[in-house]
């Protein structure tokens, strides 16, 4: 289950943060920037307030692609390892990759974002709801 305060970081041990919030939401994300940025078929996605989202050790790096919803999306990385630890970034909120958590065994996504980027090798789950881009606001 998510906890009100969690914590994680990168490979390497660079970069630490913490967070004070229980999560807005959790979700993957199969957009083919994720997909080139994870290595993976989709990003895990653990979206918190971003006043509750705070490095604790080192600094990220930031790498910004073209974001049909916010004109761009802010995603930062450790510059030593490459390790990729958010995305989405906004005032209002930022995403963590579920992946880097200290814990990741509590994520839970509730949503498949970008379906219409998802390779066939992917394997989405046919209980949860999935979106060709952004679900409905
Ligand atoms: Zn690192
Ligand atoms: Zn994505």
């Amino acid at each position: 289950m998510p906890n009100s305060f969690f914590t994680g970081g990168c490979l390497c041990g660079a970069i630490r943060y913490e967070c004070s919030s229980r999560p807005i939401i959790m979700l993957n994300c199969h957009c083919r920037d994720c997909q080139q940025l994870s290595g993976g078929p989709f990003t895990p996605v653990v979206y918190v307030p971003a006043k509750a989202f705070k490095v604790t050790k080192g600094a990220l790096h930031h790498y910004t692609t073209p974001s049909i919803a916010n004109g761009h999306n802010k995603r930062g990385f450790c510059a030593n390892c490459g390790s990729r630890i958010t995305g989405a970034e906004t005032e209002r909120g930022i995403g963590i990759t579920a992946s880097s958590l200290d814990d990741p065994r509590w994520f839970q996504p509730k949503m498949n974002v970008w379906v219409s980027d998802a390779q066939p090798w992917d394997m989405l789950d046919p209980q949860l709801p999935g979106f060709d881009r952004y679900p409905p606001s």
